[in-house]
């Protein structure tokens, strides 16, 4: 089974300027589920890079729930 991977990963919200947006999403590649979280701040001009690594993580929490194939230990801190 191949590895599922986050892929579209895009903004709710305008193009321009992405730090207006609200929501990070993202796609899996192996169910096609939408991921979603949202915006961890909405001031600021660098929480780009922060709601991007929520993101990643909920994607992981994803795969473990939908995908496991890995050893349970290692993601032990993501569904604590
Ligand atoms: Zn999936």
């Amino acid at each position: 089974m191949k590895k599922p991977e986050l892929t579209d990963v895009g903004w709710l919200g305008p193009r321009d300027e992405m730090d207006r947006a609200s929501h990070r999403f993202g796609k899996c590649s192996e169910c096609h589920e939408i991921i979603c979280v949202e915006k961890v701040v909405t001031e600021g001009p660098s929480t780009q890079q922060q709601t991007s690594e929520m993101l990643y993580e909920a994607f992981r929490t994803h795969v473990k729930l939908k995908h496991s194939e890995a050893s349970p230990l290692e993601f032990t801190a993501v569904v604590a």
